[in-house]
């Protein structure tokens, strides 16, 4: 399989670069696919003669919003526990050019009262899966990627008139979705998109069907066709598809190491990938200056992944005391979601909603190792294939009251999450502070009618309740100017 993928690759690009000053004639070597060779070469021709060259993902460009003036708000700032005394808040471009108590000259700013409102910082999912909400994996199959993405489209707008201005994206093919997102095609959220991901034969991500065995080697599946996983068995393997990813713009990388609720193939008790794969994949993210997260429900799987060099742990929803202080000791970060009924695989099959079960059965054990251990944990939803869950997603920061006070949810899904994205150095896409009102930070901002701090429950009213969301300095919903 290794052998014939490089091989492939080589002669892909091998032809390509000899076309580019020379004449097509050579395309006719290619065995395999002479149309995406041409392609290839076209647009290679066009980078070295005209100077064209791909977006960088750091300096897509920024939606300017000229200036705005928030007067008289009180802000919460994404960590303090108490809101501000009545505030101003200046916005230029995009981000927050100053915030003060006293007055703060508009000149030229266009000005909003906020009548003693809230002002705080977008809310962030660092679990999501913007391709995977509106379709169901029947859908996402057996359709054209053009059409899903459309209808990710719509989600991705209705995700950000939620208040959700950031999301990690888990698993997924969102790079064309955040493109258009950043070059203002779309309204929608900024993404961290991982791409594919990466699976073991069998494993958490393997939608093939038992009739599509054994794997012709050197063939792709339709989910690995359309990007939504990529299947690896060995080291070699796991190398080409993490690369694969970090080309396409994955701004961190995500591997099945276990078993998954909605998994055909993986029952939540297995561990998937060796700690050897495991390896390669840390160390290809890490050369190009990112990290590996890896699902994972239960204790082998988590401890194998921190021996591996893992730096993100999602779900953990089934470990044990022991894996729970190692998580701590080792200062791995903990994404986790607030799974509190299996409301999330009602979609799904009797099969899955039983391992749905084990799963919030474990969530109050689980927060409660994270308080006890003081793991450094992000807040996230992992809502899949239901338009009507995504419309709960604030829903999610009202359960997690729980086992922690509104503020110190608040606090998780604003600026700790931002520290999680942060932590994507070189490659984050959106370099700048993300989660909290400060000068210098974007403006990603929320006006809100009440005080989410006392009553948590504003937040899963986005609608009545958040009555201006900035996002990148720019306005894309204001209920106070009707
Ligand atoms: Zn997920």
């Amino acid at each position: 399989m290794t052998s014939r993928t490089h091989e492939w690759h080589g002669g892909d690009w091998g032809l390509s670069m000899i076309s580019v000053g020379n004449s097509s004639s050579h395309l006719g070597l290619s065995r395999r696919a002479p149309k995406r060779a041409w392609l290839t070469s076209l647009a290679l021709a066009a980078t070295l003669a005209l100077g064209f060259s791909q977006p960088s993902r750091a300096d897509q460009p920024a939606s300017n919003g000229g200036a705005t003036l928030f007067q008289n708000v009180r802000v919460f700032n994404g960590k303090s526990t108490a809101l501000s005394a009545p505030s101003n808040v200046l916005v230029r471009g995009n981000t927050i050019a100053r915030i003060s108590t006293g007055p703060i000259d508009p000149a030229g700013a266009r000005v909003i009262d906020g009548a003693g409102r809230t002002l705080m910082p977008g809310l962030t999912d660092a679990h999501w899966h913007a391709m995977m909400i509106r379709a169901t994996p029947a859908l996402l199959l057996g359709s054209d990627v053009g059409y899903t993405t459309l209808l990710a489209a719509g989600e991705a707008t209705a995700t950000l008139m939620r208040g959700f201005t950031t999301v990690r994206d888990m698993g997924g093919p969102s790079f064309s979705l955040k493109r258009a997102i950043d070059e203002g095609a779309l309204p929608g959220p900024r993404i961290y998109p991982s791409g594919a991901m990466i699976t073991v034969t069998s494993g958490h991500g393997d939608f093939r069907q038992l009739i599509d065995l054994p794997r012709a080697m050197g063939e792709h599946s339709r989910v690995e066709e359309l990007g939504g996983a990529a299947i690896a068995d060995s080291p070699d393997e796991v190398r080409l598809r993490v690369r694969e990813q970090l080309m396409l713009g994955s701004s961190q990388i995500k591997l099945t190491a276990g078993g998954g609720v909605a998994s055909p193939h993986s029952p939540l008790d297995v561990a998937t990938f060796t700690e050897e794969e495991l390896h390669a994949a840390v160390e290809a993210a890490g050369n190009w200056g990112t990290f590996v997260c890896t699902h994972a429900y239960t204790s082998i799987s988590v401890q194998r992944s921190i021996a591996a060099g893992v730096k993100c742990i999602e779900h953990a929803h089934l470990i044990d005391d022991a894996t729970a202080r190692l998580i701590a000791e080792k200062g791995i970060w903990l994404s986790t979601q607030p799974f509190v009924d299996i409301g999330g695989a009602a979609a799904l099959g009797p099969a899955e909603q039983a391992q749905m079960r084990q799963v919030v059965a474990g969530t109050d054990r689980l927060y409660n190792l994270v308080r006890k251990y003081k793991i450094k944990t992000a807040f996230g939803t992992d809502i899949l294939f239901s338009q009507a869950l995504a419309e709960r997603q604030g829903q999610g920061l009202v359960d997690l009251t729980r086992w922690y006070t509104p503020a110190e949810a608040l606090i998780m899904a604003t600026s700790t999450n931002g520290e999680l994205f942060a932590m994507t150095g070189l490659r984050n896409p959106y370099p700048g502070k993300i989660g909290v009102v400060e000068e210098g930070a974007l403006a990603d901002l929320l006006l809100v009618d009440g005080d989410p701090l006392a009553d948590i429950k504003l937040v899963a009213d986005p609608d009545k309740n958040f009555r201006i969301i900035m996002k990148d300095g720019k306005i894309y919903k204001d209920t106070l100017a009707n």
